[in-house]
């Protein structure tokens, strides 16, 4: 019988809520590309449920105890003597959400002796060092494509909120104000602008897709250029790296994962190449952009905007320079845990506990780590090494109180 220890986030201030502001939710079987929503042999929740936060558990309780597996669910993730290093040393399988990830860290890995697997309740495993767990033969999956489309409407939502100068406009309002000028000195139309995605996988062309509507000029890069009928159909024009479109956007959204690649990609040279007065949108990792960088090019009018998010550490400490730098559109990290989204990747988690209970393969799109190297969608999009820490940064959230 296993242990499984879940990390999650902590549930509302006011409680976790009896009641909700719509009673059902769509129910999506397939995905854009083909590929069938999660297909667990059932499911112990009520989608739309609040599923993310320790007391929703990610719906598993009942499911993992009759079959006679240990759960321990909590939020207490860093600094020394979280509960999560208390609990490593015999835990079988570690659960997380990028939203409030447990840093696996080498360390961590090391000190779990038993760990089999590390499960991404959501997309993105870049807080797992996944050098350690190819090293030490720990398989790692996610749920693919469970919050693609969440977080492509969530960057469309940004986009739209920056150049359209929407949240001090909202401000005013709340404010008791009617300060027109004060809300359009810096609103534009985001008609003929030239708006470019670092990545066309699936949150990076679902953006872009969303967006050919808008009568903007669309640009992409990517490592893999996209198939021809893709590129005619959204009158796509494909850069072969990143600094040749970024000096020809207005706008630049980040939807590439986060691995040695492209750590601190956005960093002072790279937003210099950018047109002057550009808006960036960054849901992929925090990590991707240069956390200083990106507050000088606010103070100095390089960036027009910056929204996103995502963080690093997560949670971001209270004095994290992004909360308070100028013309931002920062969130906490949201996008890919709507509701919505929290139904499919709590099913998809419960599908790869299943599978690998019953010793079955674990769908190959779900893979990141098996067999001591990347596998399956890990293959296509990671490179080896590590692109973890944080979870001494991240203990200063608690601290701060
Ligand atoms: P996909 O794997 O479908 O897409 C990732 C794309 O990034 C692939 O097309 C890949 O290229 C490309 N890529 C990888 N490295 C580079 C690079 N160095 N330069 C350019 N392109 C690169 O994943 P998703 O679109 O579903 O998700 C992307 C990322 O978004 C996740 O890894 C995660 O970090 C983040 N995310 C954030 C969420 C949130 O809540 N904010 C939720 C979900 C995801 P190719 O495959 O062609 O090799």
């Amino acid at each position: 019988m296993a242990k499984i220890v879940c990390v999650l986030y902590d549930d509302p201030v006011t409680g976790y809520p009896p009641n909700y502001a719509r009673d059902d939710i769509p129910e999506i079987t397939e995905y854009p590309d083909g590929q069938t929503a999660p297909t667990p042999s059932a499911i112990d929740f009520k989608p739309g449920a609040l599923l993310g936060s320790v007391s929703g558990e990610l719906g598993l309780r009942k499911f993992l105890e009759e079959a006679g597996h240990e759960l321990v669910v909590t939020s207490d993730k860093d600094g020394a003597n979280s509960t999560l290093d208390k609990e490593l040393p015999d835990a079988d399988i570690v659960i997380s959400q990028p939203f409030w990830p447990a840093y696996m860290t080498a360390e961590r890995i090391a000190k779990a002796k038993n760990l089999k697997m590390i499960v991404t309740a959501g997309i993105g495993s870049d807080h797992t060092d996944l050098q350690a767990a190819m090293d030490n033969n720990v398989t790692v999956a996610e749920v693919t494509f469970c919050n693609s489309i969440s977080v492509a409407e969530h960057v469309v939502m940004m986009i739209l909120s920056l150049v359209r100068n929407y949240i001090p406009s909202y401000q005013w309002v709340v404010k008791g104000g009617w300060n027109i000028a004060d809300c359009v000195e810096r609103s534009y139309d985001l008609e003929g602008m030239h708006v470019g995605t670092v990545a066309a996988g699936r949150i990076g062309l679902a953006v872009l897709r969303r967006l050919a509507p808008f009568d903007v000029k669309l640009h992409y890069t990517d490592k893999h250029r996209l198939p021809e009928d893709v590129e005619k159909e959204l009158n796509l024009t494909f850069h072969p790296d990143v600094e040749s479109m970024v000096k020809v956007c207005d706008v630049v959204t980040i939807n590439c994962p986060l691995h040695p690649e492209t750590e601190h990609l956005f960093d002072d040279a790279m937003i210099g190449k950018m047109k002057r007065g550009s808006y960036l949108i960054n849901t992929a990792r925090g990590k991707i952009c240069d956390r200083d960088a990106v507050v000088r090019a606010l103070e100095s009018g390089q960036l027009a905007g910056y929204a996103g998010d995502v963080w690093f550490p997560q949670p971001a400490p209270k004095d994290h320079p992004w909360r308070t730098m100028p013309h931002h559109g920062m969130t906490p990290h949201i996008s890919g845990t709507s509701l919505s989204a929290q139904t499919r990747y709590a099913a998809g988690t419960r599908e790869i506990l299943e599978d690998f209970f019953a010793g079955k393969p674990i769908r190959d799109e779900y893979l990141i780590v098996e067999g001591g190297k990347l596998a399956g969608a890990g293959a296509h999009s990671y490179t080896a090494g590590d692109a973890t820490k944080g979870s001494e940064e991240a203990a200063k959230y608690r601290k701060a109180g």
